[in-house]
């Protein structure tokens, strides 16, 4: 689990410099939720982001969209990014390539069923897990491949609310790209470490966007 505490992204990016962690932007933040859409909790989060104005990137698993069409509508009307996280939430090293695409690639179907067709095809792994191969293929069918610079650690019940608060104030700078999850597990971290970043980051004088809103050219 340690993997994915906040130390681990100067080795990710050390290991997989094409993909994208950091964003090159001053006084930007880049929000991401993983794993919706989940009733109750994606709403409690976009009402929230509403409240700061603040955009944000939904790696969404396509089950969920299936299961819950509505809520990703209204992730969409508010104008968020939305990114595909598979169709399982598949671990890439525990996959084959042909599985792990076609798993990515229904997904993107439910995207197109649900009436989303993205200009840019954002792609997360799942537990950050990928093989060489599999990023191979999906960079080669137009995916970008989006990691994280900041991992709140929200979905860890051995983590206090307040030290995933910390985990994020300590680490997150100008174009950070953070991790939450908008998840029934996360949700007890969530709903207390999420108000509190908006407002620090907003009292300094960020704003929130999501990654639509910069050209990744270079990144
Ligand atoms: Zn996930």
């Amino acid at each position: 689990m340690n993997l994915f505490l906040p130390k681990y992204p100067s080795l990710l990016k050390l290991l997989y410099p094409k993909r994208i962690s950091r964003i090159q932007d001053e006084n930007a933040i880049y929000l991401t939720f993983d794993d919706g859409p989940i009733p109750e909790i994606t709403p409690w989060v976009l009402d929230l982001l509403d409240d700061y104005s603040a955009k944000a990137t939904f790696f969404c698993i396509g089950e969920n969209v299936v299961k819950n069409p509505n809520i990703f509508q209204s992730i969409l009307k508010n104008g968020h990014a939305v990114g595909n996280h598979t169709y399982n939430h598949l671990n890439g090293w525990k996959s084959s390539k042909a599985v792990y695409t076609q798993n990515t690639e229904k997904t993107q179907q439910a995207f197109k069923d649900n009436h989303y067709h993205p200009e840019t095809r954002f792609f997360r792994p799942p537990y950050g897990r990928i093989k060489n191969s599999q990023a191979s293929a999906l960079v080669e069918s137009g995916y970008k491949i989006v990691m994280w610079d900041v991992i709140s650690g929200d979905y860890d019940h051995n983590l206090s609310a307040e030290k995933c608060y910390q985990n994020v104030i300590e680490n997150a700078a100008s174009g950070s790209t953070i991790v939450f999850h908008d998840s029934e597990k996360a949700f007890k971290n969530l709903r207390e470490v999420l108000p509190r970043v908006l407002r620090y980051y907003s009292e300094k004088g960020f704003t929130f966007k999501s990654l639509t809103d910069v050209p990744l050219e270079g990144q």
